[in-house]
């Protein structure tokens, strides 16, 4: 049985052709699709007939909602989604000025292990198909009643560790027969999985990339995020100036302040040098404390300081503004309780 939202639409065309069907039966039913019907029977404009030819050979993924928490403070909602398989994803949607950004996961759990983060606690379960990347913005938007214009690839997971469903998703989600979100409303967040950003440079896809990189060096990083072990700062810097060059976007970097570790100013000069001749912007992470983990955030002023340090050496850089923080909105710390997940690592 397939997941029609699996397919891309040049695949749902094939598909139907190949059932003996007319091509442009692709764009009532991808339609239909992201629209959320969770059966057959409400794609009313198609036959009875070739509904049941469908529900033979495939079927409409769902997503059920296991929770749901609404930020009084900013109206942001996050969601613990349950899969037909038994596992939770989070989602989040928070509101800016300029609409509706859906936060999204890419994989159950994650394998990179960054060491202050909970969704890595408990490893990887599975990747998430294209069609369950889709899912959580078809069922977001369902339920909010309202259009999602903005997509984050932030949520748990690692989007370049499930590259090939991530770059279909993609491909789906801008389709203008479905949702229609362009390319340069799409970010995508990777922990720096240098081959993943040089595939992802030849894709032709105009979209965001934002590289969460924490450390300004390979000594705190290599402490902090395993995934530095297997590339170094100089060859994910390397990749991600071809990534701008080929894209012509401006990469943008994460940085979260973690006191102790990485937040002194002389770590600021460094970062500042580093990253200083790609015009990035950096987007400054007070570290959002995880139970398991002993990782604290810095004073407001400390904060403020590294800020203004990178600002004199001449970096964009801005504090990210806190949103649902009375609904712990930040990912991984709802699926770890539903699931029951355990730190077996300390
Ligand atoms: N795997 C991707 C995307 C998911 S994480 C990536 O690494 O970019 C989204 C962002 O939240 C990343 O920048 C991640 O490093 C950061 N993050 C994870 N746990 C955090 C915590 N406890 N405090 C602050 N930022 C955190």
């Amino acid at each position: 049985m397939i997941n029609l939202k699996d397919l891309e639409y040049k695949e749902l065309e094939e598909f139907l052709l190949a059932m003996g069907e007319k091509k442009f039966r692709a764009a009532q039913i991808f339609k239909w699709l992201h629209l959320g019907v969770t059966s057959f029977d409400e794609m009313t404009d198609i036959s009875k007939t070739l509904r049941e030819k469908l529900r033979e050979v495939s079927f409409i993924s769902t997503l059920e909602i296991e929770e749901k928490y609404v930020s009084s403070i900013d109206g942001t909602v996050k969601y613990l989604f349950r899969l037909p398989d038994g596992n939770c994803i989070e989602s989040v949607v928070m509101r800016y000025h300029h609409g509706l950004t859906i936060c999204i996961s890419s994989q159950i759990g994650c394998r990179m292990g960054c060491r202050f983060c909970a969704s890595t606690i408990g490893g990887l379960y599975r990747s998430l198909t294209a069609g369950e990347i889709l899912d959580q913005v078809i069922f977001a938007e369902k339920d909010i009643n309202e259009r999602i214009s903005n997509i984050v690839l932030m949520g748990i997971g690692e989007p370049l560790d499930n590259y090939d469903n991530v770059v279909k998703f993609l491909h789906n989600i801008n389709n203008e027969k479905g949702k229609n979100i362009g390319y340069r409303h799409i970010t995508l967040s990777t922990c720096g999985i240098v081959p993943g950003i040089y595939a992802l440079a030849e894709e032709d896809l105009p979209i965001t990339l934002t590289i969460s990189l924490h450390a300004p060096n390979d000594e705190i990083r290599n402490r902090i995020m395993p995934v530095s072990h297997k590339y170094s700062i100089d060859e994910l810097i390397k990749a991600c100036s071809v990534y701008a060059e080929r894209t012509k976007r401006r990469i943008s970097f994460e940085y979260s302040l973690i006191r102790g570790v990485n937040d002194s100013l002389e770590n600021a000069d460094e970062l500042a040098a580093l990253i200083k001749p790609l015009h990035a912007h950096v987007n400054l992470i007070p570290v959002n404390k995880v139970e398991e983990r002993d990782f604290r955030k810095g004073s407001k002023a400390e904060i403020e300081a590294f800020q203004n340090r990178l600002v004199r050496r001449g970096v964009n850089a801005t504090v990210r503004r806190e949103l649902g923080s009375d609904i712990a909105a930040s990912c991984g710390q709802l699926r770890k309780r539903a699931a029951g997940i355990e730190d077996k690592g300390k």
